[in-house]
């Protein structure tokens, strides 16, 4: 093996043992206080299937030591091997896989931890290779800025009842008047595939619509900045919002869904599918879609709109479906991929706090690509 291979080699599994060290310890703190770490929905379904997240446990900690020894083995800098093998270690002294729930009682909102870190385990294992494999353009795992997206995931996804809770309220407080029994009843009555469909149909409408005004009105525009600064797009680049960006847009997709009473199965299937969508079209994957790309949001329709070339600033709103953005004008996919990402004038600052107060600290006239 060359020195060069060696060297990279080392580096990778000693930078995948510090971070999945870090995943391990945060999932014991699930393991033993769940009523404090663990989304509330979610214990029943952990409950149920208690042995199946031991074991992921356990493979990861084992993974953990096995890529830590690794780099160690491969590199002349130990620290990150070592910090990876340390943290497995704190991780099995909490009870490793073993580890039981100390009681302390179910309070009214718990940190969305257990989702944090399944998130970012699925995600990370899915995208980061596919990002190797299909790369549109070459670019580092751990580009610039990279540490700021993860605190905006970190945030959203640890926060993640807090938010949904306070994305609830405008829609229940405004629109109760709105909520008729037996319309919804035949709503949630539908095949499950249908009511999928009205949701993202719906959904889509509705942040169409506030997308835009995010990028029309100056003061929104200052909030919404923030997702459109990152310079290079990739997996975890779509986490980086404002989280009143999050709230606003949140709140407007909550509000059919309330006033037309779907049933859970179909919105749960949405949340999930979502989630995945959204991570998939920030991604540095180079694939096309010949017939798709105009039916559904892909990542170079979504790359479109977060370039700074001229030719596509303010087009394709649409989270989900282009169709709204031919309907309405604003869509924009010309056939090759933009030149270049980012704001055009006024770049926010880099640092996670610096993003959440740029709207506030901003005075005076501000245009809306700006
Ligand atoms: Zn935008
Ligand atoms: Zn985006």
């Amino acid at each position: 093996m060359t020195s060069a291979l060696r060297a990279r080699l080392g580096k990778r599994a000693s930078v995948a043992s510090g971070l999945l060290g870090v995943l391990c310890v945060l999932a014991e703190l699930c393991f033993l206080l769940p009523d404090l770490l663990v989304t509330r929905d979610a214990l029943p379904l952990y409950k149920q299937h208690i042995g199946l997240f031991r074991g992921i446990l356990q493979a990861a900690i084992l993974a953990t030591f096995a890529l830590g020894a690794a780099g160690i083995l491969l590199l002349r800098s130990k620290a990150h091997g070592l910090l990876g093998i340390g943290l497995a270690s704190i991780a099995l002294l909490l009870g490793g896989s073993e580890a039981e729930p100390i009681d302390v009682g179910p309070r009214a909102f718990s940190a969305g931890l257990d989702y944090l870190v399944l998130e970012l385990l699925v995600l990370g294992l899915l995208f980061i290779p596919l990002e190797r494999l299909f790369a549109l353009r070459e670019q580092r795992i751990f580009r610039a800025g990279w540490q700021t997206d993860l605190k905006h995931f970190f945030v959203s996804h640890a926060g993640v009842q807090l938010l949904s809770f306070a994305s609830m309220v405008p829609a229940q407080a405004l629109f109760a008047w709105a909520v008729r029994l037996d319309f919804q009843q035949a709503v949630a009555a539908q095949p499950l595939w249908l009511q999928f469909l009205e949701i993202l149909l719906a959904v889509d409408f509705m942040t169409y619509w506030v997308h835009r005004a995010f990028h029309k009105i100056p003061w929104l525009w200052s909030f919404h900045a923030i997702h459109h600064s990152s310079l290079q797009l990739d997996w975890l680049a779509g986490s980086r919002m404002h989280i009143v960006d999050v709230l606003a847009t949140r709140a407007a997709g909550f509000l059919p869904v309330f006033v037309l009473g779907f049933a859970p199965p179909a919105l749960y299937a949405y949340l999930v599918f979502v989630s995945f969508h959204a991570v998939y079209i920030h991604a540095n994957i180079r694939w096309r879609w010949p017939v798709l790309r105009w039916m559904i949001a892909t990542p170079e329709y979504h790359h479109w709109h977060h370039t700074s070339d001229e030719e596509g600033i303010d087009k394709n709103f649409a989270g989900f479906l282009p169709a709204l953005d031919v309907l309405f004008g604003t869509a924009h996919m010309p056939g090759h991929w933009p030149g270049k990402y980012g704001t055009v004038k006024f770049q926010p600052p880099e640092t996670y706090v610096g993003q959440l107060l740029y709207p506030f600290r901003r005075h005076g006239a501000s245009t809306p690509y700006g």
